[in-house]
C-alpha cells in the first residue's frame, strides 16, 4: 500500500495527508454549519488546514458520519467536494502496520512499550514517519 497516494484524515492526531503532503488541523470546536450532506443530513465543520493561502475544511455530516473536504483558494472555493476517509485511533495501529515495514513497525512498538528495540529500524520509521508530517513523539501514545 502507498499511503500516501490516498487522502486520510487522521483523527487522533488532527492531520489531514493530500497529494503527499501533511496537514495541521485546527479543530472547530463550535457547530458551525459545513453544507448539506447527499444523504439529507447536515454538515458541520470539523477541522480547517491551511497551507500557502490554500485552505481545506472537513465537515462531519451528523447523520450518517461521512466526512467531506472541501478546498479554498483564499476565501474562495476550489473544485468538488471530496470524500476523506477517516482514520480513528484503532485504524491508527493498522495505517501504521501497512504503511511502515514489519521490522520498522515492530521498532516502533517496542519502542512504545519501553522495551528494546532496532535502533536502525526505528530510525527509518521515524523518517518514514517525517515524510507525512508525523513525528515519533505524536504516535507513541497511539501504539
Ligand atoms: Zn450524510
Amino acid at each position: 500500500m502507498t499511503a500516501v497516494d490516498i487522502m486520510i484524515f487522521i483523527e487522533p492526531l488532527n492531520r489531514l495527508i493530500k497529494d503527499n503532503k501533511a496537514f495541521k488541523g485546527e479543530k472547530v470546536r463550535e457547530e458551525y454549519f459545513g453544507g448539506f450532506c447527499e444523504c439529507g443530513g447536515i454538515m458541520f465543520q470539523k477541522s480547517w488546514f491551511s497551507d500557502d493561502g490554500a485552505r481545506f475544511l472537513i465537515s462531519e455530516c451528523e447523520k450518517c458520519w461521512k466526512n467531506e473536504l472541501i478546498s479554498f483558494n483564499g476565501n474562495q472555493l476550489a473544485g468538488e467536494k471530496e470524500e476523506v476517509q477517516v482514520i480513528d485511533r484503532v485504524e491508527l495501529r493498522e495505517f501504521l502496520r501497512e504503511y511502515l515495514s514489519p521490522s520498522e513497525y515492530e521498532a516502533l512498538v517496542s519502542k512504545g512499550r519501553g522495551e528494546s528495540y532496532n535502533s536502525s529500524a526505528l530510525s527509518r520509521a521515524k523518517r518514514r514517519l517525517e515524510d507525512i508530517g508525523i513525528t515519533i513523539e505524536e504516535i507513541l501514545g497511539f501504539i
